[in-house]
């Protein structure tokens, strides 16, 4: 049998999106790149999920709740290491950078607020972040995966699998329908189940509503109305209003956000954390889901192999080479999406200056591998 072939959920899904944005971000420079423009939110959701995972250890290690102090304590080291890699991100401007910040700082204490106490009272955290893989029947494919946190229901000892997502926009009615029947978070509930020798449990998605520069939310923005002391206070609103002299400002540039976020109406900041499901993994669509897999997977090797060995700096730029990637793999050509942003690879599908060397003229970046097992692989 062929060497092991390593893939994931994000590749597998990002091929059908664009054959060529899968090619360039897992395959292409030997490991694949990404565009550097969008380094910066792509961060964010990454120390997020750090700043949770941290947040998830107490949670598992203590009996305790986490307070402002705890949660303060726990970003020290996340907001260090943040700070350090946005700076080297030439794409983040300084209002940007803050922004981003803020989010990680206001969803961690909003999650230690409202999430906390709910999982506190319904679950036991088992793993959190696992790496679990294993390898596919008949094939030399190997699945890797690595759930948020997995958790054992206080009542009836379920073992439930949980993901976060970040999101610009949340629709209550719409929004929980979207990750109903999700084969892909089936196949991390189906990991789960059997890596652990448990019986296949459901699944629930963490929604991370961070909003965005046109509709930021109130974990990171609110409306604010000066004062003129001694006669006026100055005021605040979470939400929008049309009374004279209020205006919308980043909070942390007036006050302290974890002390605004810990005094929030719990509802509201609910709002911006739904956590939907449970939601049942099906044992035939997990089956049917994998077989389709190894299809793709096949594919994926069969039309990578003449790329073993490549040179990628020496062959990008060649008129050949471009004419025998798009032979191999078809594009959509579906460069922008709805609500007009471009392809993080458009630069290069669109021949625009600098394409012929990417990494060096840091319009990318080679890709941080999403799992370790996949460092060996190719
Ligand atoms: S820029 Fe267009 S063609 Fe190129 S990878 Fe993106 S969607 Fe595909």
């Amino acid at each position: 049998m062929s060497p092991l072939w390593y893939t994931d959920r994000s590749r597998f899904m990002r091929g059908f999106e664009c054959r060529w944005k899968r090619l360039l971000e897992y395959h292409a420079f030997r490991d694949g790149i990404v565009g550097r423009g969008l380094a910066t939110p792509l961060l964010t959701g990454r120390y997020v999920h750090s700043a949770l995972e941290s947040l998830l250890h107490f949670v598992k290690n203590n009996e305790q709740a986490p307070d402002i102090g705890v949660v303060n304590q726990l970003l020290v080291k996340v907001l260090q290491s943040y700070q350090e890699q946005i700076e080297k991100d030439a794409a983040a401007s300084q209002d940007e950078a803050a922004t981003q910040l803020d989010l990680v700082v206001g969803i961690t204490h909003a999650y230690a607020r409202v999430v906390v106490p709910y999982l506190k009272e319904h679950f036991r955290i088992v793993d959190i972040e696992r790496e679990l893989s294993w390898q596919l029947p008949d094939s030399n494919i190997i699945w890797m995966a690595r759930p948020d946190f997995t958790a054992e229901q206080l009542l009836g000892g379920e073992l439930t699998t949980h993901d976060f997502k970040t999101t610009s926009y949340w629709n209550n009615e719409t929004g929980p329908l979207q990750w109903a029947n999700s084969a892909q978070m089936m196949a991390n509930a189906w990991a789960v189940s059997q890596t652990s020798s448990r019986p296949l449990g459901p699944y629930y998605m963490h929604m991370l509503v961070k909003g965005n520069a046109k509709y930021p939310n109130l974990l990171t923005h609110a409306f604010y109305r000066p004062g003129n002391p001694p006669l006026v206070k100055e005021e605040w609103q979470a939400n929008y209003t049309r009374q004279k002299g209020f205006s919308r400002v980043r909070i942390a540039a007036y006050r302290n956000l974890p002390e605004w976020i810990w005094e929030a109406d719990t509802k509201a900041l609910g709002e911006k954390l739904p956590v939907v499901g449970p939601y049942p993994a099906h044992q035939t669509t997990c089956a049917s889901f994998f077989r389709g897999v190894v299809v793709e997977e096949k594919w994926w090797q069969e039309q990578t192999e003449f790329l073993d060995g490549v040179d990628w700096n020496f062959e990008w730029p060649r008129p050949e080479f471009q004419k025998e990637l798009d032979e191999h793999f078809p594009r959509t050509y579906a460069c922008h999406d709805f609500s007009g942003r471009k392809c993080q690879f458009y630069s290069l599908c669109h021949k625009q200056p600098g394409w012929v060397d990417p990494l060096a003229v840091g319009s990318h970046l080679r890709r941080t591998l999403n799992h370790p097992q996949e460092g060996g692989k190719k």
